[in-house]
């Protein structure tokens, strides 16, 4: 159910410098598309996956632009060399070129998510993902990221890529914080501008969007870091302010930056899909925001609103999205535009202004002047592809987004003559180093042989260890031959994207090499421990950290890990090679149930403040910490929304269990009802001795309120009914969904 939540497109903040509009391209659009039919115009506006569409469909739909998806697997397999990408990209430029059988010579350009380098090519550099760059804070680093990124994309012929992820993520339990920069919007507000002036080179200078550059694509408008529960593509339910200050805060110094493109998001906000919301896209975004650019969907993001269908949105383009990600379902999506363009569902103008922006950003590249991808002027130089020069930025990249948590006894940093010992499952493996969005959407199944240009957190220890004179031994399990000096253990989470990573609480999900036991194992050997935590989020491990005498969260670092053993290792005069420099850009949690509160937004006593990182000069020993997760009870809510003057006579809460939560672990102990406009209090006294059953696949349980309810309304308006539930035993994988619902006169959510 959705509620209509009046938004003040005056109150939005506007660039300071939105580039400008020039005649001269202008004029050129004009002038093509006086040319165009409908059927070409149509066809800018759709964007077909590498998978779904071969190179000669373009000579018949001209469609504006093609994608590589996460997933998306030129040949069949992910780690397709760099030059069938870059025989791709030319085939499909040639036949968007090719008017043999009718047709403008539009040049198609091709989006792919680069999002922590060229992520999607083998031997491309690897950057730490966004949120390792917020602890950063460095813009500097990040326009040189960003300017590498671009070359590095250049190479194999794409011109555009979906980032930077500009999300202000207020509840990690989301599976896509690790991509934003920070929970802080200063931070991303930092950041954002760098990220897109470094991709797309500085706005009004010669090189801007040249052939060392790439289009960035700001993403996701709006909210995307705000939803209820932090549930990937879902429901953003804050203010107007706090969705204005806290989750717009990257676009608009990204806009005055020069960003090309914003791709709206898959969250609502109050119930409307953003990919439906006119308000935000064009009344905000392109009016107030005075973005010039192009929006672009995610990906069949069109399909998730009400009476729509991957093949079938007018509602998208009315709202004002120029072009949808129809990845399998272009040639659906382009039938049924046409249709509605002629039937005046989408009036002409908005076509024109879709096509129009998309003809300025691909003016503004330069496009229509430029030979074939192979032939412009990286194309082809694979060489730079994990060059030495783009590979030492990584590396400091790494070395700056370390924090530093604890640092017992001065432990750190270490002596590289000592007999070093590096265990755990995250020591040498490159896909727990690199995350999810490297070669497969999920970041999974890749081997050590898929990162040629690649050092793992061992080859970093080991090679300057050797050169130093020391002596470092691999055993994952912590099995030593010889008992070390001190041991390095390096774990964390398994790769993830998207949806696939969200949590139900913050609970760290310990490794197949059973993390805690090991730390364990290695003190009762009267061995000094250092964690290496590789994470794409901060998670509740107390038992970790207690159990070690220094922590180190190191995010996800990329190719270069290398950067760890610079930092922890002493150099050859026994001083620090380099100190730390990080700081948290997320609140570390006390307590495993520590998320956003009730308005999407953080604010809680953490155990590690934002900001916090420890240098080498800080001594003060950090005191045991509470080993309880304090899970129990945690608070569900959900939202019921009443039609005006009306009595609700019942209210039902709805417990859904997924992925074998076990019998009797969930009790809901207490439930209450409010609303933001005047109603009596309500006590749905529970009816005791409910209880979730075992549903080993998914089933859920209805509780009734005892009391019938009496919600009388004036004016329309949302109840929140919350309710408090003890969770004894629940499996990390499992889900609980926790939704309200009531008989007559209202709609639940
Ligand atoms: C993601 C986007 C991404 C797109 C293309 C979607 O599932 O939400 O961030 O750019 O896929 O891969």
């Amino acid at each position: 159910a959705t509620v209509a939540v009046p938004l003040h497109p005056s109150l939005w903040p506007q660039p300071a410098w939105p580039l400008p509009i020039t005649p001269a391209i202008e004029h050129r659009i004009d002038a093509l598309m006086a040319t165009m039919t409908l059927e070409e115009k149509v066809g800018q506006t759709i964007q077909a996956d590498i998978d779904s569409i071969k190179p000669e469909d373009l000579r018949t739909y001209r469609l504006g632009s093609i994608l590589a998806g996460g997933g998306s697997d030129p040949g069949g397999k992910y780690n397709a060399p760099p030059k069938a990408w870059l025989a791709l990209a030319d085939a499909f430029w040639e036949a968007s070129m090719d008017t043999s059988q009718g047709g403008k010579a539009i040049p198609v350009i091709w989006g792919i998510d680069a999002v922590h380098g060229q992520s999607n090519i083998i031997g491309a550099t690897l950057f730490p993902h966004n949120i390792g760059l917020g602890a950063t804070r460095d813009a500097d680093l990040i326009r040189q990221i960003g300017r590498i990124t671009a070359v590095e994309t250049r190479t194999t012929g794409m011109e555009w890529t979906f980032a930077p992820t500009v999300a202000v993520p207020q509840d990690d339990r989301w599976g896509r914080s690790y991509e934003g920069y920070s929970e802080a919007p200063k931070v991303v507000a930092l950041l954002a501008p760098a990220m897109v002036e470094g991709l797309q080179g500085k706005a009004g200078a010669p090189d801007f969007l040249d052939d060392h550059h790439v289009m960035t694509s700001v993403k996701h408008f709006l909210g995307d870091g705000g939803t209820t529960n932090g549930k990937d593509q879902g429901n953003t339910e804050v203010s107007e302010a706090v969705l204005r200050n806290v989750h717009a805060a990257g676009y608009v110094p990204a806009i005055a930056a020069g960003a090309q493109s914003v791709m709206a998001s898959y969250n609502s906000f109050h119930g409307e899909k953003m990919h439906a919301n006119k308000t935000l896209l064009t009344d905000i975004l392109k009016g107030r925001m005075q973005f010039g650019g192009l929006i672009v969907g995610d990906w069949n993001g069109h399909g998730q609103i009400p009476g729509c269908s991957n093949t079938d949105c007018a509602q998208t383009f009315n709202a004002g999205l120029d072009m949808a990600m129809a990845p399998d379902s272009w040639k659906g999506l382009y039938t049924s535009t046409l249709a509605h363009v002629k039937a005046g569902d989408i009036p002409m103008a908005r076509l024109d202004d879709a096509v129009r922006r998309i003809l300025r950003v691909k003016f503004r590249m330069g496009l229509f002047e430029k030979p074939k991808p192979s032939q412009r002027a990286l194309g082809g130089k694979f060489e730079l592809l994990g060059s030495a020069e783009h590979r030492a930025v990584a590396r400091r990249a790494v070395r700056e987004s370390l924090v530093l948590l604890k640092n017992n006894h001065g432990l750190l940093p270490l002596n590289p003559h000592a007999r070093i010992l590096l265990a755990g499952d995250g020591a040498d493996n490159l896909a727990k180093q690199t995350g999810g969005w490297t070669l497969t959407w999920q970041g999974n199944g890749t081997t050590r042989a898929d990162f040629p240009n690649a050092d793992s957190i061992w080859d970093g220890f080991r090679q300057q260890v050797a050169a130093a004179g020391g002596e470092a031994e691999l055993a994952v399990d912590g099995n030593y031959t010889h008992k070390p000096d001190v041991a390095v253990v390096v774990f964390g989470e398994d790769p993830y994207a998207e949806f696939q990573g969200d949590l139900p609480n913050l609970m760290f999900k310990a490794g197949k090499s059973g993390d805690l036991a090991l730390i364990r194992r290695l003190k009762a050997d009267g061995i000094p421990v250092v964690a290496i935590f590789l994470s794409g989020r901060p998670l509740w491990l107390n038992r970790e950290i207690n159990a070690a005498d220094a922590f180190v969260a190191a995010w996800l670092p990329g190719s270069e890990g290398a950067g760890i053993a610079d930092v922890l290792l002493r150099g050859k005069d026994g001083a620090p090679q380099y100190d730390f420099h990080g700081r948290l850009s997320f609140s570390w949690p006390r307590r495993a149930d520590q998320y956003a509160n009730n308005i999407g937004q953080k604010h809680y006593s953490p155990l590690f403040p934002f900001g916090y990182g420890l240098r080498y000069v800080d001594h003060a020993p950090l005191a045991m910490l509470s080993e309880d997760p304090g899970l129990d009870p945690m608070a569900a809510r959900s939202n019921v929304w009443f039609d005006r003057g009306v009595s609700a006579t019942g209210l039902t809460l709805r417990l859904v269990g997924a992925n074998g939560v076990a019998n009797d672990v969930i009790h809901p102990v207490a439930a209450s009802a409010d609303g933001s406009v005047a109603m009596s209090a309500i006590n749905t006294d529970i009816q005791e001795g409910a209880r979730l059953f075992a549903f080993h696949g998914e089933g859920a349980v209805e509780l009734h309120a005892n009391t019938p309810l009496d919600l009388v309304r004036e004016t329309n308006g949302d109840v929140f009914v919350v309710a408090r539930l003890r969770v004894d035993a629940l499996p990390l994988d499992s889900k609980v969904l926790f939704s309200a619902g009531c008989g007559d006169g209202c709609s639940g959510t």
